[in-house]
């Protein structure tokens, strides 16, 4: 699940991480109201205005502007307010329709009082799955796309694996600040922040902080002036607060639909709808479309209890993909009985009523046989297998058809 800059910057500040200060607003009048809050608490007079959009690139874009007085916060938040902002990492690039910008972020200014006396670095966090470990990725060309100095000057990209046992080490976060160039206290002040930044990234269950860009300010002092952050969504069962962050309005309906009922899905590019029980049986479902010919349009697990609504609402999400050709239902009965499903199957296809792609269902397991007569005999544009090569089979006929 993906955060906000200002949630992620929330969470940060919980773990005393030093961070860009700042209040959120969804009006030009609140915009106003929080600013002279801001002021009262840091004496600034400048602020900047950050679009909260879950994309990055948004200063390319304009969504991120500086205000040097009372007149501009208002001004400038309310062109931002409302604005679609086109940035290279919204849908369809800078030539998309953009997103809708809701909140903004009135934040100090965090390069006060000379910009080209600050330092801009790159610096994230996140799982590296072939080392088995957490790895800290940074760099001295902070500000920019990290993917294209990776490209164009990737010796100035560092990586620093973390034991999982021993944690970080004081030795790894000297190594950090001292390849970044730094002495003094701003050295000491980078060790610090890496270690609250790695603590961070630990006690929140995180899958992704990238904190670009992570600056050195004027009085030597390090900030995180942009947040990036990812949550895994199979922890957030521990933090009901962070449950709360979630802003359905950033992610794709579907996925949002399916999430309420319960399902578990991935949409895919492919022309064959799966409804299965089981993420592994999920897998090699996919596997045996491929191999026939076919393409998964999904990957979905209706979970242990495959009824009649749980098969309906997962036809719903199927059917909403207008790739889909038809739809291979493969559920092992273990748990929940074949004879169960069939009728789940048979009474959802009913209640629908606008199923118009050829369905293909193979039960296997408990009253497996019973099943497959209660589908033969439903009189309705359902074809059954029990055999998933017979299914496979089947899919192949359908597709290659269409
Ligand atoms: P992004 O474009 O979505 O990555 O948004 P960022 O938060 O990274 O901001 C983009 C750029 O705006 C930064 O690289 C800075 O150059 C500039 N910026 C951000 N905050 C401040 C600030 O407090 N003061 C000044 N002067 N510039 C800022
Ligand atoms: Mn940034």
């Amino acid at each position: 699940m993906n955060l906000h800059e200002y949630q992620g910057k929330e969470i940060l500040a919980s773990h005393g991480v030093k961070i860009q200060r700042g209040y959120i607003a969804e009006t030009a009048a609140e915009a106003l109201t929080v600013f002279k809050k801001l002021q009262e608490e840091t004496g600034t007079d400048i602020a900047v205005i950050k679009a909260q959009i879950h994309a990055g690139g948004r200063g390319k874009g304009g969504g991120v502007k500086l205000a040097k007085n009372v007149e501009e916060v208002e001004k400038i938040s309310g062109e931002i307010l409302g604005m679609m902002l086109k940035t290279p990492q919204t849908p369809g690039g800078l030539t998309g329709p953009g997103k809708l910008v809701s909140k903004v972020l009135i934040a100090e200014d965090s390069y006060a009082p000379d910009f080209d006396k600050c330092q801009e670095f790159y610096v994230s966090i996140m799982l590296d799955r072939e080392k088995k470990c957490n790895v800290i990725i940074y760099s001295t060309e902070g500000g920019m796309n990290i993917e294209e100095v990776a490209e164009t000057t990737p010796h100035l990209v560092y990586k620093e694996w973390i034991d999982a046992e021993l944690g970080i080490q004081g030795f790894q976060l000297r190594k950090i600040a001292f390849n970044l160039g730094l002495s003094g206290a701003a050295f000491k002040d980078m060790t610090k922040f890496i270690a609250k930044l790695y603590t961070a990234f630990l006690k929140s269950d995180s899958s992704l902080i990238e904190i670009n860009p992570c600056l050195v300010d004027c009085n030597d002092q390090i900030v995180a002036v942009d947040t990036k952050f990812s949550l895994d969504e199979n922890a957030l069962f521990r933090h009901p607060d962070y449950e709360a962050m979630r802003d359905k309005s950033e992610e794709d309906p579907t996925d949002v639909e399916a999430k309420d009922y319960g399902l578990n899905f991935v949409k895919l590019d492919g022309n064959v709808g799966c409804m299965v029980n089981g993420a592994g049986l999920a897998m090699a479902t996919m596997d045996i479309i491929k191999l026939s010919g076919g393409s998964p349009a999904n990957f979905l697990d209706v979970g242990g209890t495959a009824d009649a609504e749980r098969v309906e609402n997962a036809f719903k999400i199927i059917l909403k993909d207008p790739n889909v050709k038809a739809i291979l239902i493969n559920i092992f009965g273990g748990i929940v009985r074949c004879d169960r499903v069939a009728n789940g199957v048979v009474d959802a296809y009913k209640n629908m009523g606008n199923i118009n792609v050829p369905i293909i269902v193979r039960l296997q397991g408990t009253n497996a046989e019973l099943a497959k007569e209660i589908i033969d005999k439903s009189g309705l544009e359902v074809k059954s297998a029990i055999l998933l090569q017979e299914a496979a089979d089947l899919v192949k006929d359908v597709v290659g058809r269409s």
